[in-house]
């Protein structure tokens, strides 16, 4: 089969995070694939390529839709944002993969890496992942909700700074205060720096610096990144009212 499938992603929201290898994909492709708002951000298809817009849900059939393409022949490209490997399209199409035709294991598919929510969000803020750091998807339409607790939990108890993802939506507007309240109550302390990194990279971007005694959850909505720190993770003020950086020391010495 002559057909590709290129699994891209299109970072968090400024153009120039898009990086330079993603960007030659997307000029060559006949065929892009995407939710809708992520396709409006690349501008008009050049003459040739057709564009495919689909629902936020419906990754598993975009996914299947793009290998079907592939596998005419055709050069296909499939738009994540941020990275196509973090909560994104990439598990997909190899979900659609494993449980589909045969014949697309021989498709010549590739991920290409991009830009993540949660490494802008950081730089926006100072050097949180300075240290070791974990990554925890607060939505339970993937999972039940107990694993989250659990991972939670390990967080705590692994001193990570935590970064959490799908915090909040209008369908699922609890989890992240029940996050916190968990994380307080597995003992991490409420003088914990806590960022929320809204729209990162667009025009309505906003980054709350907060701790995890004083933090609204209501703040959060379905762009914005969370950042805990861990026992760490501290704020170095400045001067003339500018926010403080927030930043987690490399080394941690012995007890
Ligand atoms: N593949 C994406 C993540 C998809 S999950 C990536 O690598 O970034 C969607 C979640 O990512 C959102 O709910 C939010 O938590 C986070 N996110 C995506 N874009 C963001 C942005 N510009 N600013 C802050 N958070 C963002």
């Amino acid at each position: 089969m002559s057909g590709s499938l290129a699994v891209v992603g299109l970072g968090p929201g400024d153009p120039d995070w898009i990086t330079p290898e993603t960007t030659a994909i997307l000029a060559a492709a006949e065929e892009v694939l995407g939710y809708g708002p992520y396709l409006a951000r690349l501008g008009p298809p050049r003459e040739g390529q057709r564009r495919h817009a689909s629902d936020n849900r419906e990754e598993i059939a975009r996914a299947r839709h793009a290998l079907d393409l592939a596998a005419t022949g055709r050069r296909v490209a499939v738009v994540s944002g941020g990275d196509p490997g973090v909560f994104a399209m990439a598990s997909a199409v190899f979900e659609a993969m494993e449980d589909g035709d045969p014949a697309w294991r021989a498709l010549d598919v590739t991920v290409h890496p991009g830009v993540t929510a949660v490494l802008a969000a950081a730089a926006r803020v100072g050097a949180p992942l300075g240290h070791d750091f974990c990554v925890v998807s607060l939505s339970e339409n993937l999972k039940p909700w107990d694993l989250v607790l659990r991972r939670l939990d390990a967080a705590v108890a692994g001193d990570f700074v935590l970064a959490l993802y799908n915090v909040a939506s209008r369908a699922r507007p609890w989890q992240l205060g029940a996050a916190f309240d968990r994380l307080r109550q597995s003992g991490r302390t409420g003088g914990t720096p806590v960022v929320l990194a809204a729209a990162v990279g667009r025009a309505d971007e906003r980054i709350v610096r907060a701790t995890l005694a004083d933090v609204d959850p209501a703040m959060a909505d379905m762009r914005t990144l969370v950042l805990v720190g861990s026992s760490r993770t501290r704020c170095l003020a400045r001067p003339d009212g500018r926010p403080p950086f927030v930043y987690t020391p490399r080394r941690v010495d012995p007890e």
